[in-house]
């Protein structure tokens, strides 16, 4: 089930050339097309299906620096101070609220986690308020949490993710991006080792920069290019109530459940915890690489067997630019939302906030997450592909990453001074490159507009 999110219309027209094209209308995309706009740079945002239609439309909605790897600890930071003015830029609401930001633990572990929190947070200055049992009731009065101890970022934040994408999307377009949606990236195409162009199913377009902000799809499209890029897939499920009276006013996070309030005066929740990852011929290719993080989150991972299995097996991993791609097999990941999951997490915040107890579900979905080995973003150049910057691998916490990772990414692209220091971004961290049989330029046919 798809949750709703505000369309945005595709323009028709298929530019012969720009400056940049950026391939992912998700939230990176978007923030990267919207920030290259503002800059002059004559811009294509190519989207195959809607834009925020994948997991930028399927989110949490939570707008954080807290809890983050130290590796994005600054990104998070400038993240949020542009969050901040996004809502002016583009002319339109984003969502985004300062509402505060608590994490609460009862057992050992959790609370060794949260202090190990507290300690990162401490050391990038980021203000954080320990809480005891007294302090949590005191911010969730009339609250039954079995937690007994939190910390809590009070400008930490939220945003809509319905909204958010949306309106950069369409800030991008008042800047004067074109916006092409259902429309498939097939690859690039290469002159003296340079990107020349990207090919769409809708034609060529002219470029010399690229951005790869293809969410889920990163790996599918580098590995085509010859560039192997880590990144498996996990199913989250999501769902949000109708408006309720007398629930928590900031977004808080336990060992069971996710909670946030949403502008509408319902909530979002999901439940924290165990993660299912889908066990692929693809998964098992890339098990050394993921090795070391399966083992240290073995407690929060159940590898199981599903549908995608079969899926995985029947997906082609190389095409030329003439030929029907995945990308056009599958416009929008829509995976089934978990039902059980769901509803354990119901039952616990509805325990914890006795005023969601029977509260009215209105929409449930599942969302795919794409993860890199030690759940850090890629935003590097492509190796041995100049002109091509990957944006991708924001393994579960990239919306609120969206708009200083947009920007960066756009950085890179054009070689200009860059808001943080991409290094820890890097994609050489994993090793490996681009192989000799990179398939550039590789194009029997380019299709006509
Ligand atoms: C259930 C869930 C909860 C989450 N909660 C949070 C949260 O609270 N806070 C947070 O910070 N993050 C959260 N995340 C993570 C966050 O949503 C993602 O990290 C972020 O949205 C990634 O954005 P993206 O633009 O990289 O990818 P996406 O939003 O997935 O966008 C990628 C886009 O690329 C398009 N595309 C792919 N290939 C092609 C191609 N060849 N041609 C054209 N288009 C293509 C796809 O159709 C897609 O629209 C959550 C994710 C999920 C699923």
């Amino acid at each position: 089930m798809r949750p709703v999110v505000t369309e945005v219309r595709g323009d028709s027209r298929l530019p012969n050339a720009v400056d940049l094209v950026v391939i992912g209308g998700g939230i990176i995309g978007c923030s990267a097309a919207f920030w290259a706009a503002e800059q002059g740079l004559r811009v294509a945002l190519v989207e195959k299906g809607r834009i925020a239609g994948e997991q930028s439309g399927r989110n949490w909605g939570w707008v954080r620096r807290m809890g983050r790897a130290a590796a994005e600890y600054p990104l998070g930071i400038e993240s949020l101070k542009l969050w901040q003015g996004l809502n002016e830029r583009t002319a339109r609401d984003t969502g985004f609220r300062r509402g505060g930001i608590v994490y609460a633990a009862r057992t050992d572990r959790e609370r060794a986690w949260l202090a190990g929190v507290e300690a990162e947070a401490a050391r990038f200055g980021l203000a954080v308020a320990r809480m005891d049992k007294a302090a949590l009731a005191a911010t969730f009065p009339g609250a039954r949490l079995s937690d007994t101890e939190g910390l809590m970022t009070a400008d930490d934040g939220r945003a809509e993710p319905a909204l958010a994408a949306p309106a950069l999307a369409e800030g991008a377009r008042d800047k004067g991006a074109v916006l092409l949606t259902g429309c498939a990236v097939r690859t690039l195409e290469t002159e003296a080792g340079q990107v020349s162009a990207v090919v769409t199913e809708r034609g060529v377009i002219r470029c010399r920069a690229v951005i790869l902000a293809a969410g889920a799809w990163s790996r599918l499209f580098c590995g085509n290019l010859g560039i192997d890029l880590p990144q498996v897939r996990i199913r989250s499920s999501v769902l949000r109530t109708a408006p309720v009276k007398g629930g928590p006013e900031l977004a808080l996070g336990n060992g069971r459940f996710g909670i946030r309030p949403r502008l509408d005066g319902g909530y979002t929740v999901a439940r924290r915890g165990r993660t299912p990852v889908q066990l692929t011929p693809d998964v098992l290719r890339q098990a050394p690489r993921f090795a070391r993080g399966l083992l240290k989150n073995r407690r929060e991972i159940a590898l199981t067997l599903d549908g995608s299995l079969i899926e995985d097996l029947r997906t082609p991993r190389t095409w030329q630019g003439d030929a029907i791609t995945p990308f056009e097999a599958c416009r929008v990941l829509d995976p089934e939302p978990q039902g059980a999951i769901l509803a354990r997490a119901l039952r616990d915040v509805a325990q914890a906030f006795p005023a969601l107890d029977g509260v009215q579900v209105l929409e449930r979905w599942g969302g795919i997450i794409d993860v890199t080995p030690d759940g850090v973003p890629v935003i590097d150049h492509a190796p041995g592909l100049p002109g091509l910057v990957i944006a991708t691998g924001f393994s579960g916490h990239g919306f609120g990453l969206g708009p200083g990772a947009g920007q960066l990414a756009g950085e890179l692209a054009t070689g200009r001074t860059t808001l943080v220091d991409p290094a820890p971004f890097r994609l050489d961290r994993f090793g490996g490159g681009r192989t000799a049989t990179a398939r550039q330029g590789a194009i029997a046919q380019p299709p006509t507009p």
